[in-house]
């Protein structure tokens, strides 16, 4: 499982800056692809090998300046539970302030890794003026300038030896899915879990463990084995109040970090929001099968087209990547359960789906010959070969002779094709040209 990076520290010192840097390449991706930018407080990112997620605390404090305080205490203490690394930024041009004390305090007590950034070091006479910050009784301390990025490396260095080794993947070792059940604060997400696994709740077994106390457990509804991953929010109730953004964010990316399928609840009273569409995002991000239940369908007023156009406006929203299952369910009235699990199910296996080459071929060359990259300067692309990579997540590789020459709508227009063919619903794909 990929670790979870979170930012903290007080305001003005360089958190989102720092943030920025550590997302950036991965980000231009995306970006480049969905052709939006966005802003964002949490985005992926990897280093020597290791992916991670990475939270910045301070995204998430809104208010005046009065409130700070309180804010960032909370704040802390969150990315205390719930990530797995926590990067505490301070500015060298200020020295240690009161409120840095105070989050030396709580970091003090905590056994995560924790990594003193001292930023704004800008140059090396900075270098020297750092050394106050070892009386922040947290040891020792890197010193970075966000701005630059000098010293960002050897910090993002320390970082990922922190970090598990990636997971190997055994597509033979039948497993059951994992589903994770996430959304706004008050979509109904407990009530869907409720409704489907009931009272009694048929727990077969209880996998408590894993090193973030995540836990497992599996359940049997409809006739499909499938564990539902708890992480801690569903049963604990917690100490801090459930409509802070930044918690939900915290508990999705968690839970998302965990599963093979994410099941996005949606208020069908609320449309699809901002959030609904962060968590879309971030499940695309992870590479997750992805199913969106449209709740509390009871409560919609009805004509001939209202589903379909409340479809569509969801699939607008989640463009470019729209071959995901839409399902319209109640969780009051228990409308569609079956076929809310049946879907999930279904995403999951398609998740698995390994395409052989030599079929893949056959197929996939017939129908780059029949509409060919289009000529740039003169220069025709042959595609000579493809196939799905031997990735634990569908990926695909095509073969050319000048992959910089291919563009995005062309891109595109094969991942279309190929879920045309093959079924990938629910599923996000990566498709590579490269050089042959
Ligand atoms: P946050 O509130 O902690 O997220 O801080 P920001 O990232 O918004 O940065 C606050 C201010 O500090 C901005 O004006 C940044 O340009 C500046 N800043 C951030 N990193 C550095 C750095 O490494 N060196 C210098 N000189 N300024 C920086
Ligand atoms: P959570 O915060 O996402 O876990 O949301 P809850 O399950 O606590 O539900 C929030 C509110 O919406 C509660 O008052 C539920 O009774 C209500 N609710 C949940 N699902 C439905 C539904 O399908 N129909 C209706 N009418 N109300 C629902």
């Amino acid at each position: 499982m990929n670790s979870i990076v979170a930012i903290v520290g007080r305001p003005n010192v360089g958190k989102s800056t720092l943030f920025n840097r550590l997302v950036q390449r991965r980000e231009a991706i995306v970006d480049s692809v969905s052709g939006v930018t966005r802003d964002r407080h949490y985005g992926k990112s990897d280093w020597n090998g290791k992916e991670f997620s990475v939270i910045d605390t301070g995204g998430y404090i809104v208010g005046s300046d009065d409130i700070f305080e309180g804010e960032i205490r909370k704040q802390v203490a969150l990315a205390i539970e719930e990530a797995d690394i926590i990067v505490f930024v301070v500015d060298v041009e200020e020295g240690i302030t009161p409120m840095d004390a105070e989050v030396a305090k709580l970091l003090r007590k905590v056994k995560k890794p924790i990594f003193i950034a001292v930023n704004k070091v800008d140059n090396a006479m900075r270098a020297a003026d750092a050394v106050e910050f070892y009386n922040l009784g947290l040891g020792d301390y890197h010193t970075i300038s966000s701005i630059n990025g000098s010293g960002t490396g050897d910090l993002l260095d320390a970082l990922a030896e922190k970090m598990p080794e990636p997971e190997e993947v055994d597509l033979e070792k039948e497993e059951l899915p994992r589903f994770a059940v996430v959304g706004r604060p008050n979509a109904g997400k407990s009530s869907f879990i409720n409704a489907l696994i009931g009272e009694d709740r048929n727990i077969v077994t209880n996998i408590a463990g894993t090193t973030r106390d995540s836990i497992d457990t599996k359940y049997n509804r409809f006739g499909f084995d499938f564990n539902l991953v708890d992480t801690a929010g569903i049963r604990k109730k917690s100490r801090v109040k459930e409509d802070l953004e930044f918690y939900s964010v915290m508990r999705a990316v968690r839970s998302i970090e965990y599963s093979d399928v994410i099941i996005l609840v949606v208020d069908a009273t609320r449309g699809f929001e901002g959030q609904d569409q962060n968590i879309f995002w971030l499940a695309e991000k992870n590479r997750k099968g992805i199913v969106i239940l449209i709740n509390k369908w009871d409560l919609i007023e009805k004509e001939t087209n209202t589903m379909r156009d409340f479809e569509a406006m969801v699939r607008k929203q989640i463009e470019p990547f729209t071959d995901v299952p839409i399902v319209f369910i109640s969780a009051l009235t228990k409308q569609r359960l079956f076929k809310a699990i049946e879907t999930a199910v279904d995403v999951f296996n398609n998740r698995k789906n390994r395409i052989p080459t030599s079929k893949f071929n056959d197929t996939m060359l017939e129908v780059v010959k029949s509409y060919p990259p289009p000529a740039t300067k003169g220069k025709f692309v042959k595609i000579k070969y493809c196939m799905q990579l031997p990735t634990p997540t569908p990926q695909f590789a095509f073969f050319c002779n000048l992959p910089q020459y291919v563009k995005d709508p062309y891109k595109r227009f094969v991942e279309n094709k190929l879920r045309e063919i093959y079924n990938f619903t629910g599923i996000p794909i990566t498709i590579y040209f490269r050089q042959k």
